[in-house]
């Protein structure tokens, strides 16, 4: 199955040529087409399977996509929220983001704890369409009033089990609560 037959769009279909990628992994070939149709996905696959192009192919076509109406006035709200149980794993999936989306205008952020708060609070006065995020952190932000997660429309909980096993989920929890 050629990467094209996946419904992406161009500027999309041409970053991940330039990576050099032609097939879609298995992981890819299940998981992109339902996350276009908007369904939800529970997806197991291995690390080096390509599960994280499996899910920030989709969600950076969905965020492009003009046919969608985002709001007409005012910065664009924070749409996409990836929640990940490492600071490691947040750094790897918006690079990801990044190198995918390099003929988009969406912007990323990464938001992890471990470094200064008050760069995070600065960087959130700006436009951030996507965010990616370990739950300690985000939930510190939030309970400062510094983030608005009411237009987030797709959600990643990015290795799942991990983040139970770490002890996330009452934190998860809190988070999905802010969120639509
Ligand atoms: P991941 O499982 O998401 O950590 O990805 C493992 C590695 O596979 C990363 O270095 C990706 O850049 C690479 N990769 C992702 N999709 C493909 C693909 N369709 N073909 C070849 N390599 C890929």
């Amino acid at each position: 199955m050629p990467f094209t037959s996946l419904g992406l769009s161009k500027e999309i279909s041409r970053a991940v040529a330039e990576r050099g990628y032609t097939e879609p992994t298995p992981i890819q070939q299940q998981a992109i087409p339902a996350a276009l149709a908007g369904n939800d996905v529970l997806a197991g696959a291995q690390t080096g399977s390509g599960k994280t192009a499996g899910f920030t192919l989709p969600i950076l076509h969905l965020l492009s996509d003009k046919s969608i109406k985002g709001p007409s006035e005012g910065r664009p709200p924070i749409r996409a929220l990836i929640l990940v149980p490492t600071r490691e794993l947040a750094q790897q999936v918006e690079e990801s983001i990044i190198d995918y989306g390099q003929h988009l205008k969406l912007n990323s952020m990464v938001m992890i704890g471990g470094v200064s708060i008050n760069p995070q609070i600065q960087r959130l006065r700006s436009r951030v369409d996507i965010l990616v995020a370990t739950p300690g952190r985000l939930l510190d932000l939030s309970r400062q009033g510094q983030l608005k997660l009411k237009e987030v429309s797709r959600l990643v909980l990015d290795e799942a089990d991990e983040m139970l096993d770490l002890g996330f989920l009452p934190d998860v929890e809190k988070i999905l609560s802010s969120t639509p």
